[in-house]
C-alpha cells in the first residue's frame, strides 16, 4: 500500500487523484487530505477514503470540519500552518494540487522532508524555481511533473542522456479563443475564457490557458524540471490536445506521449510511479481523430507568452512577480472587474515597475509576491 497525501483534494486534480483511489482501493493509504474552503467536500473525501488527517485553509470553517468528521476518528485541523505540518507528514507519495503561489510552502515542506512529489502546483516553480530545485537536491526528494505537458516529457526524456537532446517542444491548445480577433478578445467573459475545448479544470488554469499564460507557466516549469537551457524550449498549437508535448534529439528523432485529453492519465502515472496502473479513461483513438494540426502561437494576440518567456530569461524575482500579478489579474477578470485584454497588460505593467531583488529564501519569495500583488490591486482598481 502506497500512503498517499493530496494538497488540494477538493480541485479539479484532487477529484481527479480520489476517482483514482477509490478505483484503487487496495493500493494506496490516505494520509493527509487538505483544502481552502469547501468543508463538506474535504469531510466527505476524508471520511470516504478514512483519512488520518483533514486540513482546512480558513481557519473560520475550523468547528463545521470538526463537527462533520466528529466520531470517524479523523484529525481535524486548521490554518496555513497546518498545510504545510499536513504535507510534512509520513507518506509515500505527496500530491501537489494547491492552485497558485498559496502551494509554495505546503510542496516545500514536503520536498524539505525528501517526499516523493506528484507536482500539478506549476505556481509553485514558477515563482521559487532554483529554491524548490536546490532543496529537491539537498533532501533527495524527488518531482513528478503531474502537469501533461512535464509528464509527457518525463516519460521520453533521457535522464542519462541531457546532452543527447536537442529541444523539447511543449504543445498548447490555443484555448478557447484561439481564432478570436483581438477585438473580440477584448470583451470575452469568464463563462466563455473557462469553457475550454479539450480540458476540464479550475476556473484559474482555465483563463490562464485562454491567454496563453499557462503555456508560460509550463516553460517555467520545464526549465526547472529538465536538464535544459532557454534556448532549448519551444512551443507549438495543437489544438487536438492528444501529442502532450515532444522531445527533440540531435540525431533528429522525436519523441512524444500522446493520448487523451484526462489529467487521470499524468495523475495516474505519477502516483503508480515506477510502476504503472490502470486509468479509466477514454482510449486514443487516432483513426476517430483523424487529423493532428500544429501551428505557430501568435504572440501579438497573446502576449502573456512572451511574458513570461522574458521573464523566464530575467530571471530573479521576474518569474515570480509574472505569476503574483497574472494571479491578480485573473482573478480580477473572473470578478468581471476587468476586461480579458487588462490580464496581459497588467501582468507586463507589474514587471515594469517592481525592482528585481535576488530570491534566495522563501521569505524573499514572499515579499516580491507580495509586492507585485500590492501593485497588480493598483493596476485593477485604476481600470476599474
Ligand atoms: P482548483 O481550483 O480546481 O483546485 C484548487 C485546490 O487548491 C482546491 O482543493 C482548493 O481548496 C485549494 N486551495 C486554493 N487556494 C488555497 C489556499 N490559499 N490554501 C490552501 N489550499 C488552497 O485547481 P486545479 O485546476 O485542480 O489546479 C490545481 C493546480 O494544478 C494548479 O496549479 C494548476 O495549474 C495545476 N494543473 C491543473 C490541471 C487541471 O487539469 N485542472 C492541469 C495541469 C496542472
Ligand atoms: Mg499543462
Amino acid at each position: 500500500m502506497k500512503r498517499i497525501s493530496i494538497l488540494g483534494v477538493t480541485g479539479s486534480i484532487g477529484t481527479s487523484a480520489l476517482d483514482l483511489i477509490a478505483r484503487n482501493r487496495d493500493s494506496f493509504s490516505c494520509i493527509a487530505f487538505t483544502a481552502n474552503e469547501n468543508v463538506e467536500a474535504l469531510a466527505v473525501a476524508a471520511r470516504t477514503c478514512h483519512a488520518k488527517l483533514a486540513v482546512i485553509a480558513n481557519e473560520a470553517h475550523y468547528e463545521v470540519l470538526k463537527t462533520h468528521l466528529s466520531g470517524s476518528g479523523i484529525e481535524v485541523a486548521a490554518g496555513a500552518e497546518a498545510i504545510e505540518n499536513a504535507a510534512a507528514m509520513e507518506a509515500d507519495f505527496v500530491l501537489s494540487a494547491i492552485v497558485g503561489a498559496a502551494g509554495l510552502r505546503p510542496t516545500l515542506s514536503a520536498i524539505k522532508q525528501g517526499r516523493t512529489v506528484g507536482l500539478a502546483n506549476k505556481e509553485s516553480l514558477v515563482c521559487a524555481g532554483d529554491l524548490m530545485t536546490e532543496t529537491v537536491k539537498a533532501s533527495g526528494a524527488r518531482l513528478l511533473p503531474v502537469d501533461s505537458e512535464h509528464n509527457a516529457i518525463f516519460q521520453v526524456f533521457d535522464f542519462d542522456r541531457p546532452e543527447t537532446i536537442a529541444k523539447i517542444i511543449l504543445t498548447a491548445s490555443g484555448g478557447p479563443f484561439r481564432e478570436w480577433s483581438l477585438e473580440a478578445m477584448r470583451s470575452a467573459t469568464p463563462a466563455q475564457a473557462v469553457k475550454h475545448p479539450n480540458w476540464s479544470m479550475g476556473a484559474k488554469i482555465s483563463v490562464d490557458s485562454a491567454t496563453l499564460m499557462n503555456k508560460g507557466l509550463e516553460l517555467i516549469e520545464a526549465y526547472h524540471l529538465f536538464p535544459v537551457n532557454v534556448d532549448q524550449l519551444d512551443v507549438i498549437i495543437h489544438p487536438q490536445s492528444v501529442v502532450h508535448s515532444m522531445v527533440e534529439y540531435i540525431d533528429g528523432s522525436v519523441l512524444a506521449q500522446l493520448g487523451s485529453p484526462d489529467m487521470r492519465t499524468p495523475i495516474a502515472y505519477a502516483m503508480a510511479w515506477p510502476e504503472r496502473m490502470a486509468a479509466p479513461v477514454p482510449r486514443l483513438n487516432l483513426a476517430d481523430v483523424a487529423k493532428l494540426e500544429f501551428l505557430k502561437p501568435d504572440m501579438v494576440r497573446f502576449p502573456a507568452l512572451g511574458l513570461a518567456w522574458e521573464a523566464l530569461k530575467a530571471g530573479g524575482a521576474a518569474p515570480a512577480t509574472l505569476n503574483a500579478a497574472n494571479e491578480v489579474a485573473v482573478a480580477a477578470f473572473l470578478d468581471g472587474r476587468i476586461g480579458f485584454l487588462d490580464i496581459a497588460s497588467i501582468v507586463s505593467d507589474t514587471l515594469d515597475k517592481i525592482k528585481f531583488a535576488s530570491i534566495l529564501t522563501v521569505e524573499d519569495v514572499m515579499i516580491v509576491d507580495e509586492n507585485a500583488r500590492v501593485h497588480a490591486t493598483d493596476l485593477v482598481k485604476r481600470k476599474h
